[in-house]
């Protein structure tokens, strides 16, 4: 809807939603809202999308996310897939000593099924180049009015709306974009956090990093051993930085990003294409390798987390919350997920089916998982330490002395034995960075917007970051199981989502889904119930939903649209209409 130019002889816009940013939060943000039907708007500074390749690490919760939004297919089919992810190599140099390696991603054989059960969508890694253009093409496609080149200025909010000054970088131009409601979305100097004034916790710019995008034809160095990730142990690997040195795939096997740190409390270094070239043949190993330099640049590791990311109309998200090093690649995957969750809370309130309180259970839900992913990526850049310490390079600064002790693992005495253990024990280490499944799909809300069903959390049985742990608790994600539609495999996933509450039961709870039809009908939302079981639309093919629903075939499991369990029953009740009534009318703030 677009109204007269104001007093001023401006532009004046209006819209339901007004997205600042167009990276995985914002371009998410917009993905969302434009399949949901959502009116909105995206600004965003820059005339395209990323131009480095940043982010890559696309996590199942995320693939999970896209399936749902109809995307799935494009993502795979742009990624590198998960086959050629995991052979996480450290070494002295490409070319050089290979000291250790760690499957990655979820490819030892002996994690392999905790990812192929616990999710329908496989992992991949796309660089933030080829995903933000998947992202919001189909945004776009779907209705979504995206204006590049604008810039966002400032903000006033009144009790209807809020009023976003923004600048038109081609022209100059200023103008006002009137919004009823305002996602600032705008990266890791988000100026809409600052300007509404969110409470943050933490510290920035702890060390610094430099990433060299560059061409390279790597294949005889690493096509034996295909890995998103090469870890390099040099002479200043521990100086600033995340960790190490790294060369990163950004295309198979021809198209890199090395990553090396430098100390933030000397004045910047100048980057010229010599030296990046300098860095990246040494990080090779090979000085005859022809590079040709892309791009450099220089960033601050970060560990800074809002506490609270509403302020009225006006809700924050990705990098603008949540300020962290790309260790455990969960920067992306977070900020996507934070604009799945808060994307159907506004199409919910703005329809006039839920109530504004609802919108309080974002930050309430979000605000933990952005706290506990800045902690997770922070702790593993200190957990490169006991490699250094195992190989005994803490106190050894000269580049001989650093060689020389590396080599010495290999000798035939008891001290190189023993550091031989302590360095197989530092490398199991980094897999709370490169096998955090639990971390990556184990999130659990509690909020507003889930209803308690007395029972308490379910125990952990193994480590709560390094395994998954499927549960119908109220709060957690809907566990994936395989069903049966018309014989064809179905994922529970594919059952639940799609911008509507799903209602699951039994045979013997029927009651619980003809009643859902009635609630649905009288509070006027999206609610469907399925019933599973032999002869019904889906069965349950392999019994794994007997076994994953942990209520009885009489009991339900009432699911949010973003996969999350709002509400679970152990079984039948009396009056099950009115249960549900109860449960939605609390879930949705009525
Ligand atoms: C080397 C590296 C590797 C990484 N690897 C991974 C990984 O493997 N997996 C992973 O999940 N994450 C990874 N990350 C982190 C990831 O890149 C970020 O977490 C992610 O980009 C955050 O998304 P965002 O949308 O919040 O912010 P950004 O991507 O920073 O996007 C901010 C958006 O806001 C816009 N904007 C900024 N200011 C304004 C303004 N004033 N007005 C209008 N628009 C504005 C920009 O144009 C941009 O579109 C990595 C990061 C780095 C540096």
């Amino acid at each position: 809807m677009t109204s007269p130019e104001n007093a001023n002889g401006q532009e004046n816009l209006t819209t339901d939603v007004l997205v600042i940013g167009s990276g995985p939060a914002g371009g998410g943000a917009a993905l969302a809202l434009s399949t949901l039907g959502v009116e909105h708007m995206v600004i965003t500074k820059y005339r395209w999308t990323a131009n480095t390749p940043r982010a890559h690490i696309t996590n199942q919760r995320t693939v999970e996310i896209f399936r749902d939004l109809g995307i799935e297919d494009d993502v795979l089919a742009q990624g590198t897939g998960h086959d050629l992810m995991g052979e996480t190599v450290f070494c002295t140099s490409l070319a050089g000593d290979e000291i250790g390696r760690v499957r990655t991603w979820g490819t030892h054989p002996a994690r392999e099924a905790d990812y192929t059960m616990a999710s329908p969508s496989p992992n991949c890694d796309i660089p933030q180049t080829f995903l933000e253009p998947i992202v919001i093409g189909h945004a776009a496609s779907r209705g979504s009015r995206i204006r590049f080149d604008t810039e966002y200025v400032s903000l006033a909010q009144d009790p209807d709306g809020v009023d976003v000054t923004v600048r038109d970088r081609v022209t100059g131009h200023q103008y006002v974009i009137r919004a009823k409601y305002v996602i600032g979305a705008d990266g890791g100097r988000s100026a809409v956090a600052a300007d509404v004034d969110l409470p943050f916790e933490g510290e920035m710019d702890l060390a610094g990093s430099m990433n060299i995008v560059f061409h390279a034809d790597l294949s005889q160095y690493v096509d034996y051993r295909p890995s998103v990730l090469y870890w390099v142990l040099q002479p200043g690997s521990d100086v600033g930085g995340i960790g190490m040195g790294v060369i990163r795939m950004v295309r198979p096997w021809n198209e890199w990003m090395a990553i090396w740190g430098y100390d933030i409390n000397q004045p910047p270094p100048e980057v010229t294409d010599e030296e990046a070239i300098r860095i990246v043949h040494e990080l090779v190993g090979d000085d005859t390798i022809p590079v040709t330099i892309r791009s450099t640049s220089l960033w601050g590791n970060n560990k800074m987390y809002a506490t609270r990311y509403r302020a009225g109309r006006v809700f924050c998200m990705g990098d603008a919350c949540h300020r962290h090093p790309p260790s455990n690649g969960l920067g992306s995957n977070t900020s996507i997920q934070d604009a799945y969750n808060l994307a159907w809370k506004l199409a919910y309130v703005l329809r006039g089916t839920a109530g504004e309180a609802l919108l309080d259970s974002y930050d309430e839900e979000r605000a933990p998982i952005g706290r506990q992913i800045v902690l997770r990526a922070n702790k593993s850049i200190d957990e490169f330490g006991p490699i250094f310490e195992a190989l005994g390079l803490l106190d050894a600064a000269e580049p001989e002395v650093m060689r020389r002790r590396i080599q010495d693992r290999a000798a035939s005495t008891p001290e190189a034995a023993e550091q031989r253990v302590k360095l197989r024990k530092a490398l199991d280490l980094k897999n709370y960075e490169f096998n955090a499944h639990g971390v990556e799909l184990g999130q659990r809300y509690s909020s507003r917007a889930v209803v308690p069903d007395g029972t308490p959390q379910p125990e952990y049985t193994r480590d709560p970051e390094l395994y998954y742990h499927p549960t119908t608790w109220p709060g957690a994600r809907l566990p994936h199981v395989w069903l049966g539609r018309d014989g064809r495999r179905v994922s529970t996933h594919d059952v639940a989502g799609k911008g509507r509450f799903c209602l699951l039961t039994g045979i013997s709870g029927e009651s619980w889904a003809d009643a859902a039809s009635k609630v649905a009908a009288e509070l006027g939302i999206d609610l469907v119930a399925h019933v599973i079981g032999p002869g019904r639309e889906y069965n349950d093919l392999y019994e794994d939903w007997a076994g994953a629903r942990e209520v009885g075939e009489d009991g339900c499991v009432l699911v949010r649209p973003d996969a999350h369990v709002a509400w679970r029953s152990a079984g039948a009740v009396d009056e099950p209409a009115a249960e549900l009534t109860r449960v939605l009318a609390q879930v949705l703030a009525r």
